[in-house]
Formats: C-alpha cells, sequence, structure tokens
C-alpha cells in the first residue's frame, strides 16, 4: 500500500529523514519507535504530504505522491497534540474529514455517531471539546482521523497524553478496533510496550534512519545492534 524509498528531508543541512526505506503492506499495522528527535513525526508528515521531500519518493497503491497535495492522498493522520478544533463540538470535529468529501449533512450525522461509537463515546456528539477530559479528547481525535475512511491511518503519539491505565487499555481497544476494520496503520510511539502490544511489525529510527524493522518478537529477541537493544533496555 504505502512505500518509502530512499525519502529524504533536510533541515539546515542535516538530513533529519535520511534515504529512509519502507513498506507497509494493507491491513498491517506498523509501530515506529525511537528517541526523541529521530525523525518519527516528519516520517508521518512526509508521507500525509505536508513535509516535502529533499529527495526520494512516496508512493500509494504504486503511484508516486510527489505534487499530490495532503487533502488527494486519501491518509489520516492525528497529530501529537492532536489539534482538535476547539470553536467546534465534538460532532463538528468529527465530521471534518466527510464534509471536506462532500458528504450531505445526513451522511456526516450517521459518520459521527458511528464513529463516537466505535471509541466509546456515544452521545458526546454536541459536547464542547473543552469540556472534555483528555482521553475523551485523544479518542474524539481518533474518531475524526478515522472518519474520512483512510486507506492509511497514521498516528503520531495517539495515547500520549494518557495515564498509564487508560493508555493500556486503549491499546487493547485500538488493537481490537484496526483488526475489526482491515485499517492499515502507521503509527508512532516512544512507547515500546505500547509498540509491542499494538504492532504487527515494529520500525526503530535512530538519527533519521532505520535502525531495525521487524515482527515485535524479532526485534524483541534478536534487536539490531547495541543501539537498539540500549533502547529496549537491555544493559548491553
Ligand atoms: P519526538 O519523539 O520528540 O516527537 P520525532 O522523532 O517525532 O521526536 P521529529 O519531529 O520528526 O522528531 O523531528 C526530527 C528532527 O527534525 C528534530 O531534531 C527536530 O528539531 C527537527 N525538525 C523537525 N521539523 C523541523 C522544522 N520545520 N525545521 C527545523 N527542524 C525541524
Ligand atoms: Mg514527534
Amino acid at each position: 500500500l504505502l512505500a518509502l524509498q530512499g525519502a529524504t528531508v533536510r533541515f539546515g543541512g542535516r538530513a533529519v529523514l535520511d534515504a529512509v526505506d519502507l513498506e507497509v503492506a494493507e491491513h498491517e499495522v506498523v509501530c515506529v519507535l525511537g528517541p526523541s528527535g529521530s525523525g518519527k513525526s516528519t516520517l508521518l508528515r512526509a508521507v500525509a504530504g505536508l513535509q516535502p521531500l529533499d529527495s526520494g519518493r512516496v508512493s500509494l497503491d504504486g503511484r508516486d505522491q510527489a505534487g499530490v497535495p495532503a487533502h488527494r492522498r486519501g491518509v489520516g493522520l492525528m497529530f501529537q497534540d492532536h489539534q482538535l478544533f476547539p470553536q467546534r463540538d465534538v460532532g463538528g470535529n468529527v465530521a471534518f474529514g466527510p464534509r471536506m468529501h462532500g458528504a450531505s449533512k445526513r451522511q456526516q450525522a450517521e459518520r459521527v455517531q458511528e464513529l463516537l461509537d466505535l471509541v466509546g463515546l456515544p452521545g458526546a456528539s454536541r459536547r464542547a471539546v473543552a469540556t472534555l477530559s483528555g482521553g475523551e479528547q485523544q479518542r474524539v481525535a481518533l474518531a475524526r482521523a478515522l472518519a474520512p475512511s483512510p486507506r492509511l491511518l497514521m498516528l503520531d503519539e495517539p495515547l500520549g497524553q494518557l495515564d498509564r491505565s487508560l493508555r493500556e487499555r486503549l491499546v487493547v481497544e485500538l488493537r481490537e478496533l484496526f483488526g475489526r476494520l482491515g485499517t492499515t496503520v502507521l503509527a508512532v510511539t516512544h512507547d515500546q510496550g505500547e509498540a509491542f502490544a499494538l504492532a504487527d511489525r515494529v520500525v526503530v529510527m535512530r538519527d533519521g534512519r532505520i535502525a531495525q524493522s521487524g515482527t515485535p518478537l524479532e526485534v524483541w529477541q534478536r534487536p539490531a545492534g547495541t543501539f537498539v537493544a540500549r533502547f529496549l533496555g537491555f544493559e548491553n
């Protein structure tokens, strides 16, 4: 579904994404792990069309996306800081994508209800965003990202600001949800427990490059080198 070939992004001469090759198959759930500043968000932004490449290419379904604007790529991105529209209510946030795609008022309302049910917030449509808890806001952001049925759903630290028990519960819910919908997912996290629980495949980034890519078990049992091993918390 998704392929990056030699994808490179430079800021001030420094390669923040450094010739990254990555493929994501349909229905696959891939989690990107890596320290702060390793280029995880930049990777997602490049795929979404929000960050132009300096060289290399991004293709979706075999089609080069160079010059294709973000809203035409059919990918959903949930930002690190989720960025809900504060002046719209919950329903207005979730309906945003479908509305942009020309859905009727009635289709929008149905979609909102369906997705709020899905993320466990039925009946929250009329609530003001500011009255929601952090966890509820993240669920709304997730519903908003899912609303246009993107062929690729990208999540940047989707559970970032939540406490551990809520994260653990949501990871299980998300895993079940993606399996049920057959969603293709590229998610960023710096929490390895989360990545291992959610992913079919884990990608570890270091300084704009992919240090390792493998199933959670492979990465856990055979970390590729000392960087990955240390990042996973092994002594040597
Ligand atoms: P975190 O885990 O902290 O979110 P990250 O892996 O998502 O980190 P990125 O946001 O991709 O990291 O940033 C990678 C590097 O690129 C960082 O050093 C960051 O400062 C730099 N960077 C990102 N965007 C820009 C920009 N627009 N201009 C200059 N430097 C940038
Ligand atoms: Mg980031």
